[in-house]
């Protein structure tokens, strides 16, 4: 970040801060304070006087110094609710306007920039988050990522999108961060150049994205960045804001056109973006266990990743601590974020594993307890159910059961169409939605199965019905019973148990 953007920033938070007031003083509506406020990464949440913030933590990499930061304003203002997005950022929930501007101030210290957080704006360029790492990459994608986003803040403010612009890369065809599927996305390939996609993406309507570049050298990576702002200020919807993410360009301009018009802008870039790293190093994969699901051996030698799944996505201020006091200590040397809400300490040594296991044993035990989770409505306010809630009090209830390990699968669930705990592609999945009955509206959420992100075999799970919120953890239970009776997983058990599978849902969504 250039010192003349962080100034602008700084002065723009100035004049946050007098907005944020208006619309407590309710001189602004919360329409109009949520089209204004998105745009620094920040939302008033449910109830209007308290708000959220969101901390952009580029690649999904919290560094020693940014978990030290981040540490700090939770002791100092006692913030209790830490959140890990699916966009591989940490929210901080339940703050007061005070609080805000000093976190958005001081956190430009730490390279830490909330503008353009949310809004209309370059998102968060994500990736797999143990790029770099993994024995079983193709390539380590990081530098092309933080290229991309160090571009992308530069120009932030030199165009207005019609809506969000959301970058991810993958270093593996697992594409976890579901390049296949961004407003623009990048996947590395064995031949060390990538597949470009663009215009997919998930929330209402959610499309796969299109193939529009194929075997980009990576140093041209920033080409293919400005052909697709190109391409969606040029084609995106600033008429019709529920038609405005680039996925809709699909509909306007046709598959064949869409690749077209981004070719076309890409063949006409004249400034010179291009990258001078050396040719990425194809990596010798290979797929390595080590025994426990929560020990990831990695490419350097000697070295482990220790895998935490932060129940419905959320730590304890004690829990942060915990993990900010293992990388001071250099048990470990950085926190990264995964776009399914898992957090990862790298590098840490052998003789190290046996303590960072213990201390951190806070999180998830089973692969349901990983399951996926936005916020939801008791704290967003453009939420309808509470996705959170739900999924925790069902892990919770479901916890005196003692279920193997992959019992129940892991499921996705969001509190709205938005889409947030990205429910299309969970092998079940469930959206907030609401139920008829006897002419009486009911809390409720429309159930999905069989989505899935792998690439090459992506797709959107299909809808089987809508469920009463409150029966969710009666159909998981009934449900595990029967996969846990079987001696099966449950991915193994549905393969060759639709017919029961179905059954139990009708029961539920009938
Ligand atoms: S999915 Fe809906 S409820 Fe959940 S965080 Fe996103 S907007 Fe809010």
């Amino acid at each position: 970040m250039t010192l003349e953007i962080k100034e602008r920033i700084l002065k723009e938070i100035d004049e946050f801060e007098l907005t944020a007031q208006k619309f407590l003083n309710k001189e602004i509506n919360v329409k109009e304070f949520k089209g204004y406020s998105g745009g620094f990464g920040s939302y008033a949440e449910r109830g209007g006087e308290t708000f959220m913030l969101r901390l952009r933590m580029n690649q999904g990499i919290v560094t020693k110094d940014k978990l030290a930061f981040v540490s700090e304003v939770i002791k100092k203002f006692g913030i209790e609710h830490i959140h890990f997005t699916t966009c591989q950022t940490i929210q901080l929930h339940n703050l007061n306007l005070e609080e805000v501007v000093y976190i958005m101030k001081n956190a430009l210290e730490h390279d830490i920039i909330c503008r353009g957080g949310g809004g209309d704006y370059p998102r968060n360029v994500m990736t797999t988050p143990l790029s770099g790492l993994s024995q079983d990459e193709t390539f380590d994608v990081l530098p092309y990522a933080k290229a991309t986003s160090e571009y992308l803040v530069s120009v932030m403010f030199d165009f207005k999108l019609p809506r969000k612009l959301k970058v991810a890369f993958s270093n593996d065809n697992k594409d976890e961060v579901h390049a296949a599927f961004r407003d623009l996305g990048f996947i590395a390939k064995d031949n060390a150049k990538f597949d470009v996609y663009c215009a997919g993406g998930l929330g209402m309507n959610p499309k796969l994205g299109v193939k529009v570049l194929e075997d980009l050298e990576p140093n041209r990576v920033l080409y293919a960045v400005k052909a697709m702002i190109d391409t969606f200020l040029e084609n995106g919807n600033y008429q019709n804001r529920s038609k405005a993410r680039s996925r809709y360009m699909q509909d306007t301009l046709g598959i064949n056109g869409l690749v077209e018009v981004f070719n076309q802008k890409f063949n006409s870039i004249q400034e010179d973006l291009m990258l001078n790293f050396d040719e990425p190093m194809i990596y010798n994969k290979k797929e390595v266990y080590s025994g426990d699901w929560r020990v990831i051996p990695q490419k350097q030698d000697g070295f482990y990743t220790v895998v935490i799944h932060p129940i419905v996505g959320d730590v304890t201020p004690l829990e942060f601590l915990t993990l900010n006091e293992i990388i001071d200590d250099d048990l470990a040397s950085e926190l990264r974020i995964g776009p399914e809400q898992t957090i990862y300490l790298t590098n840490v040594e052998e003789a190290n594993l046996e303590e960072v296991l213990a201390k951190t044993d806070f999180g998830a035990h089973t692969i349901f307890e990983t399951s996926v989770s936005c916020v939801g409505a008791t704290v967003c306010q453009v939420g309808i159910r509470d996705s959170k809630n739900t999924l925790g009090s069902a892990i919770e209830k479901l916890a005196d059961k003692n279920y193997s390990f992959n019992t129940l699968p892991r499921i996705h669930i969001s509190g709205c169409p938005s889409s947030c705990g990205t429910n299309q592609i969970g092998r079940i999945g469930f959206q907030g939605s609401t139920k008829i009955i006897d002419l009486k509206p009911h809390a409720a959420f429309q159930m999905t199965f069989d989505g899935n992100d792998r690439l090459h075999e992506a797709k959107f799970g299909k809808v089987l019905g809508v469920i009463l919120a409150d029966e969710i953890v009666n159909f998981l239970g009934e449900l595990g019973d029967m996969v846990e009776e079987s001696k099966m997983g449950f991915d193994e058990w549905v393969d060759i148990n639709q017919s029961k599978f179905f059954s139990l849902v009708e029961k539920y969504v009938g």
